[in-house]
């Protein structure tokens, strides 16, 4: 296979696209810094999903043991402090400007495809900078730089953790004053926003899948039911994954190269 070939079609038939769907993974925001969950040094090598990965065993360790988790928490709001949407975000945000791409659909929770200028995103596993209300469910969007800013300030100035001092981290609601939590999906919730998911993969007539191990249902049959609906399906994932039996054109590459190489053979095809 000759990657430079594959992405000289993949540019020639995003150009020629009407409807174009991107969806996404952890893989995408790698190089913003954020690291994948399971890739090698994972966080699934350092926490147990069990403790911290699903609403009742969160509930569990910050309850009897939060001293466990406040190490991995500060270092997860450094790491997402520092984090910029990257070339391949960015040329996310151009393929929409140029026409070509109408819906992201992502697994990331970052924030960083709004960031990086898409408007129709749909964040399956929600969003980390959108809280929602515990009592009437109310939610509401945060600045990501400034929240984390203001909860690393708080952090530092607790003296002691337990789970009140770490509920009070977070804003209450606007509305009834209640606790809030980040409104990210854990394991055993219902993921978001399924049917507008599904029916833009079926609408579509390319689906670009960048940076996703194709593990983590029900994303990850997205490429397949686009597939089944008539579309292309255009892979880019420096490893190979389930996707293969589906894909059209594989590029095997780190989502910001790929993407910059794509874009910039579409503005030739263009001129
Ligand atoms: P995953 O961790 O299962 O797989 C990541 C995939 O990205 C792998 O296939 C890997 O080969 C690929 N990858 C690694 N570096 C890459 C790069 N530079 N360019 C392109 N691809 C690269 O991720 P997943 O399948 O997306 O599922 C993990 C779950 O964890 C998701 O549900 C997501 O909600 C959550 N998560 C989110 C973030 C985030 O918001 N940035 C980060 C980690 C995990």
């Amino acid at each position: 296979m000759n990657t430079e070939m594959e992405i000289k079609k993949a540019a020639n038939i995003l150009a020629n696209a009407k409807r174009t769907v991107a969806s996404c993974g952890a893989g995408i925001s790698a190089e913003s810094g954020i690291a994948t969950f399971r890739d090698p040094g994972g966080v699934w090598e350092k926490l147990n999903p069990a403790e911290v990965g699903t609403a009742d065993g969160l509930l569990s360790t910050l309850t009897n043991n939060p001293h466990k988790l406040m190490p991995f928490f500060i270092e997860l709001l450094e790491t997402f402090q520092n984090a910029e949407p990257n070339p391949a975000h960015l040329a996310l945000g151009e393929l929409e400007r140029m026409g070509i791409l109408q819906t992201v659909i992502t697994q990331n929770i970052d924030n960083l495809h709004i960031e990086a200028g898409n408007t129709d995103v749909i964040e399956v596993h929600g969003n980390g900078f959108r809280i929602r209300c515990i009592s009437c469910g109310g939610s509401e969007r945060l600045q990501r730089k400034q929240i984390i800013k203001d909860t690393l300030k708080k952090v530092r100035d607790i003296k002691e953790f337990t789970l009140e001092t770490i509920v009070s981290l977070l804003p209450p609601c606007r509305n009834c004053l209640a606790p809030t939590r980040p409104d990210v999906v854990m394991f055993g919730e219902m993921v978001k926003d399924v049917p507008q998911a599904f029916d833009a993969a079926r609408k579509s007539d390319v689906l670009l899948a960048i940076g996703t191990s194709g593990t983590v249902y029900p994303a990850a049959h997205l490429p397949f039911h686009a597939k089944e609906s008539g579309a292309k399906v255009i892979v880019v994932n420096p490893n190979e994954n389930a996707f293969s039996a589906v894909s059209d054109i594989y590029i095997p590459m780190k989502a910001g190269a790929a993407m910059e190489e794509i874009i910039q053979a579409i503005r030739r095809l263009m001129h």
